[in-house]
């Protein structure tokens, strides 16, 4: 009996492959955190580790 999860899927985001990094506030708003800059990794990959966002920089 297959079982349903809804995890909550965190959002992602497509940045533009020269892009050096990313900047995250959560939105803004009650929701949002303090302005945060990112790099990417090897994979071209940030995550936001306030508010899980997922960057991914186009190949
Ligand atoms: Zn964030």
């Amino acid at each position: 009996m297959a079982e349903q999860q809804k995890a909550p899927q965190p959002e992602t985001f497509k940045v533009p492959a020269d892009a050096d990094g990313v900047s995250c506030d959560g939105g803004g708003g009650p929701l949002g955190h303090p302005k945060v800059w990112y790099t990417f990794d090897k994979a071209g990959r940030a995550e936001c580790t306030y508010c899980d966002r997922l960057f991914i920089r186009k190949s």
